[in-house]
């Protein structure tokens, strides 16, 4: 099956006792037994839901994954993941990360006792220089919020195949429409389902997908134990949304493009960061790993470097709205050092470059013109 057909049939049959073409949102918390242990496969929703294994089967089959799991949240996913370390190992991290990532690395299993080493992954012999006997696992983020940087899956894949380490792809801003890192050598693929797969702003969901189907028995042993489960009526919700996934996604990929080069042009713009723009430090990149398109975030700063400028910009906005998030069908805007990225240290946020001048767009999927308009009227 290819990509488009997967995510309307992917992993999906119709329910058995009706024939009704959607999963029923099974909201039920347990499930009848014949006789003591003897049942129908399901026993209690924590473990297993009839509307959250079509999701998970989906999510599977999208991700050209052996076991798809869906959670509560992204960082309940990614919770998951650091369930299955133990103090003294270490983790190898993108640089460059979502804020509620580097909050949960650093301010919860780091005093846990696990070693977290952020390091520019465009530098992989810097990359490999910071593994030892104790690295278990290489978290990145590509292209990265909100900087779009990119990280070589393939190449990382080469290497922690070698050194036997768990390597997980946060794969929310490219979504599986424009990257497989499963299909690049990565053993775990996470989404904050919140963003482009539920696609619609209504729905705080996360999955992990796995290669193997015994490391997504492992996690999913992590999540029946710990609990972060999705219910029903959202498993159900992002379940229709994969459905549209390859159009929406297209559409935005085909405006985020637009943006980026009518932004470009701008002359009160300084840089602008978008992988599908030929100047994009990792250009060639993007080409090699990513298909079908770069999606529909972009971030910019001001010539002027003046936050106030920001600030003003983000006011003006009337399509778009100020808000966190992305990856809904509206247009949405952020300004990280103040909003998504506030829980991280300003030195460490200059550092890495989310300066206070940094705007985050997420393009949507309105007409392009209605958006350009909004841009251009917000800037003079
Ligand atoms: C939003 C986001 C997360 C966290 O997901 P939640 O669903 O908000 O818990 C993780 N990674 C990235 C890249 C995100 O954008």
């Amino acid at each position: 099956m290819k990509f488009n057909t997967k995510t309307i049939h992917g992993g999906q049959q119709v329910d058995p006792s009706t024939g009704a073409v959607m999963p029923p949102v099974y909201h039920t918390s347990t499930f009848a037994q014949e006789s003591p242990g003897k049942h129908s496969g399901y026993e209690y929703s924590r473990a297993a839901n009839p509307t959250r294994t079509a999701l998970e089967n989906a999510l599977a089959s999208i991700e050209n994954g052996a076991r798809g799991l869906a959670f509560s949240s992204g960082l309940a996913a990614t919770d998951c993941v650091m369930r299955t370390l133990k103090p003294g190992d270490e983790v190898i991290a993108m640089d460059d990360l979502y804020g509620g990532t580097y909050r949960m690395f650093t301010r919860i299993y780091q005093d846990m006792g696990i070693k977290f080493h952020f390091v520019d992954m465009n530098d992989l012999e810097k990359f490999e220089s910071h593994i030892t006997e104790n690295t278990r696992l290489v978290w990145v983020e590509t292209p990265t919020n909100p900087l779009m940087k990119l990280a070589d899956i393939a190449a990382i894949a080469k290497i922690t195949k070698e050194k036997n380490i768990l390597f997980a792809v946060d794969n929310t801003f490219a979504t599986p429409y424009l990257q497989n890192p499963l299909d690049l050598g990565a053993d775990i693929v996470m989404h904050s389902a919140t963003k482009y797969l539920g696609g619609h702003s209504d729905v705080i969901a996360g999955a992990l997908i796995t290669k193997e189907a015994d490391l997504g028995e492992k996690l999913h042993f992590y999540q029946f134990a710990t609990g972060a489960t999705l219910g029903p009526q959202e498993s159900f919700l992002v379940l229709r949304g994969i459905k549209t996934l390859h159009i929406r996604v297209e559409r935005h990929s085909e405006n985020g493009i637009k943006i980026a080069e009518y932004l470009q042009k701008h002359p009160k713009i300084d840089q602008v960061f978008y992988p599908g723009l030929k100047d994009h430090p990792q250009y060639a990149l993007a080409n090699k790993q990513m298909k079908n398109g770069f999606g529909g975030m972009v971030s910019f700063t001001f010539k002027s470097k003046a936050k106030a400028d920001a600030i003003q910009f983000l006011e003006n906005l009337e399509v778009f709205t100020l808000a966190e998030s992305l990856g809904g069908v509206e247009s949405l805007a952020n300004h990280p050092a103040l909003m998504t990225h506030a829980s991280i240290p300003e030195a460490k946020r200059l550092e890495i470059g989310v300066t206070d001048d940094l705007v985050r767009l997420s393009v949507g999927i309105e007409d392009i013109e209605d958006l350009i308009l909004d841009i251009e009227q917000a800037l003079k």
